[in-house]
């Protein structure tokens, strides 16, 4: 027994990519088109862009919406992963753009977290709001086998990539305070920090799909007192979108169709959940 997501389409796609902040059209589809999908949770963000990489059938989605209009807090997170879903997707690529925790974290590296702290305060964390319930394992939130398959890609491709990492999600809309900053730092040691991942993962879990964020550091959080500017802020963030793209272009070829057991539990997750 599990929530009744509808049957997979004829064309289903393999993989869906969820942009984040800079990245709302990933360019490297071939005979893209646009769908526009209805869930019974609302509207996902934005039309899905659904096309080929490599033979592999993928699906888009900005997370934000084209043109960023959609804030971390009221972004459908429960339609967007339905909708992916619901197109078949397996594996789910997750691309966020977040603040740096540490020194050793610059601006430009990329961070395949395997762990996340939970700071937001209110969203629709489930697709199961009774009548079922489930109380799904975060133990090891991310699918380990996407997690090597991207850190491998990213490593081949050159760039700096730190193989762990623990994601603190807050609220926002707004930044954290210094003493926010210190505490995600100094007490919780967090490594990066950003406002989408939750309740997306855990909506992915649910959803049995296996998911896994390729985190873009854009700057150091307000703890390293550093200020940059809004220039040096945006070229970054241009540079961290051409690595996304280059790194998931890359990796989609390389998906098998099936996790390897031993390495992913993550779509079994449900099988023990249900009461
Ligand atoms: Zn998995």
């Amino acid at each position: 027994m599990q929530v009744e997501f509808p049957p997979p389409p004829r064309e289903r796609v393999d993989v869906a990519i969820i942009g984040g902040s800079g990245l709302y059209d990933p360019g490297i589809l071939e005979d893209a088109r646009e769908l526009k999908v209805y869930t019974p949770y609302g509207e996902p963000s934005d039309n899905i862009i659904v096309g080929r990489v490599g033979g592999k059938r993928v699906a888009f989605l900005a997370r934000h919406g084209r043109g960023h209009r959609i804030p971390p807090h009221r972004i459908n997170y429960r339609a967007n992963i339905w909708a992916l879903k619901a197109l078949g997707a397996r594996w789910v690529i997750a691309v966020s753009a977040v603040g740096s925790l540490r020194e050793d974290y610059r601006p430009g590296d990329l961070v395949v977290p395997d762990q996340f702290i939970d700071m937001t305060k209110r969203r629709d964390y489930t697709f199961f709001d009774g009548h079922v319930v489930a109380h799904v394992s975060m133990a090891d939130p991310f699918c380990e086998h996407l997690r090597r398959l991207l850190i491998d890609t990213a490593s081949r491709l050159g760039y700096r990539v730190h193989p762990r990492g623990t994601y603190i999600c807050i609220e926002g809309p707004r930044f954290s305070t210094r003493a926010e900053s210190r505490i995600w730092k100094e007490v919780f040691k967090a490594d990066i920090i950003g406002m989408t991942l939750v309740p997306e993962v855990n909506l992915a879990c649910e959803a049995q799909m296996c998911y896994a964020t390729l985190a873009l550091v854009t700057d150091y959080d307000v703890w390293a007192e550093r200020p940059v500017t809004a220039e040096e802020v945006a070229r970054i963030m241009a540079e961290n979108v051409e690595k996304a793209k280059k790194v998931i272009y890359e990796l989609i070829p390389r998906l098998p169709d099936e996790p390897e057991p031993g390495l992913c539990s993550c779509c079994q997750a449900l099988t023990t959940a249900l009461l």
